[in-house]
């Protein structure tokens, strides 16, 4: 059985990597665009931040110990260029020029997702840089050794105020401009000025309510971002708008895409055509709460997908029984952490979501480095079953708690029995009523518990 794997990151590795587990002797063969396999994005803002020594620390397995452990045949360098699913073959083309075809009994699509482009004139201009694959990274490490000293980030999400607090350790003035009231969508007002206050405090300004309208160029180099509210000059500009699902040639093969345009996989991670696999952020997953597929595009779930998929085109049986979108990062000092659904998305889903936030102490009052965390949960007002929640906090468990509410909301908990959870207590560790307990013991007298 001839297995092809198109993309060498984390769905795809782990897909390959399942399928050797469990069938030793089937030629595997992945096909990567860039030089590296389980190539680490989520540690990029830490490389340009300069806590890692090169960008070949992003490696996370090399393709050699692939090949040499697991005798998979990783073909770097060569990407897929279409796709036959009736003749069962792909189209390659390897850095020299090179083309072929190479024949699978079993394909899995791992291509992951790409930037979100504006249409902004100035957008080709050079110093404008959008990161999300290997070579993005790579030219905005080059740029940053020839001397930039101001930086534009366009997008106050996730990776935005990485990226902003990296390039800030690196000694540039930065701004991040976001076009909505509140950093980090979901308008959490209460975490964005936490957020806001900060990125001040490590001199990075912010504007919101701020929609840029081109950016502008002297001699082919970006020189300045052009906003609603006038022009901020910078030597280098990187968009962080979010990423949509790579589905190029998948569409093109004439796979089948969900509503959300990501490509529609079942249980098995099995897409509409027989003999086609795809896992990773170019699929949409279940939404656990909602029971509905929905574009959430997170490492872990594109690893436990990817395993999936390798267990059943090993002919193995596995289901991914879903996501509830948990994600955590951090701003300088500040961590920040969500899981489950926000509240348009409930209301979406036919909830009737309410929320309470809790400002809290992390720690016992007795032991020092105690520092607020505040906690925002959602709920439906109905059957009081906890749908939602964001922590933000001077903390690193932040993120340690978040996963606890994970397990809540997977698990179907109401308020009221997650304020009765039987934590630890020890006064390094936390106070007696930690704050997760404080705010559904609130959430739940408002329900009248
Ligand atoms: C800066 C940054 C920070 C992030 N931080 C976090 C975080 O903290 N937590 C989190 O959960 N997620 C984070 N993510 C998201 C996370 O990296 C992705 O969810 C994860 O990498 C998805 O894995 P994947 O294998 O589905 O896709 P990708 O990692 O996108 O891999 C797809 C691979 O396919 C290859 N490919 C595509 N098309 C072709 C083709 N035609 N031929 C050959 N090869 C092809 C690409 O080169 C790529 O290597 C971050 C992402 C970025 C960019």
């Amino acid at each position: 059985m001839e297995i092809v794997v198109i993309g060498g990151d984390a769905a795809g590795m782990s897909g390959a990597s399942q399928i050797r587990r469990l069938q030793g002797g089937w030629p595997i063969t992945v096909v990567e665009r860039s030089p590296l396999t389980s190539y680490a994005a989520c540690a990029v803002p830490y490389f340009f931040a300069g806590d890692l020594a090169s960008a070949g620390d992003l490696g996370v397995v090399t393709p050699a110990a692939f090949r040499e452990h697991s005798r998979i045949d990783v073909r770097t360098h060569t990407e897929v260029l279409a796709i036959d699913p009736r003749a069962r073959r792909v189209a390659v083309r390897r850095d020299d020029g090179g083309e072929e075809a190479i024949a699978y009994d079993r394909l899995l699509l791992a291509t992951g997702a790409l930037p979100v482009r504006p249409t902004w004139e100035g957008v080709e201009l050079d110093g404008v840089f959008f990161l999300r694959s290997l070579a993005d990274s790579l030219a905005l490490a080059n740029r940053l050794h020839t001397g930039a000293s101001r930086a534009v980030v366009v997008g106050g999400g996730h990776v935005g105020l990485e990226l902003a607090e990296a390039l800030a350790r690196r000694g540039l003035a930065v701004t991040v401009v976001e076009r909505a009231a509140t950093l980090w969508g979901g308008g959490d007002p209460e975490l964005s000025r936490l957020a806001v206050d900060e990125l001040a405090a490590h001199r990075v300004a912010v504007r919101l309510k701020s929609a840029v309208t081109g950016l502008v160029g002297q001699g082919g180099q970006v020189v300045a971002v052009a906003t609603e509210g006038g022009e901020i000059a910078c030597d280098l500009c990187l968009i962080a708008l979010g990423v949509r699902p790579n589905v190029a040639l998948a569409a093109a093969a004439g796979i089948g895409l969900g509503e959300s345009g990501a490509i529609a996989v079942d249980e098995g991670q099995r897409t509409d055509r027989p003999g086609v696999w795809a896992a990773g952020d170019c699929c949409e997953v279940l939404h656990r709460v909602t029971g509905r597929p929905c574009y959430l595009p997170l490492a872990l779930a594109a690893h436990r997908a990817g395993r999936v998929a390798g267990t059943t085109m090993a002919d193995g049986e596995a289901r991914f029984p879903g996501v509830v979108g948990s994600l955590a990062f951090k701003c300088f000092d500040l961590a920040i952490a969500r899981t489950g659904l926000t509240p348009a998305a409930a209301t979406a889903a036919g909830y009737a979501p309410r929320g309470v936030t809790v400002e809290a102490e992390s720690h016992a009052p007795a032991s020092t480095g105690h520092v607020p965390i505040t906690v925002t949960l959602w709920f439906d007002a109905t059957t009081r079953r906890l749908l939602g929640g964001r922590l933000a906090g001077r903390e690193p468990s932040v993120a340690k708690r978040c996963d606890l509410l994970a397990v809540a909301i997977t698990t179907g908990m109401t308020v009221g029995e997650v304020a009765d959870l039987d934590l630890t207590y020890a006064p390094p560790f936390g106070p007696v009523w930690d704050p997760l307990l404080q705010a559904a013991a609130r959430a739940a007298r408002e329900c009248g518990n």
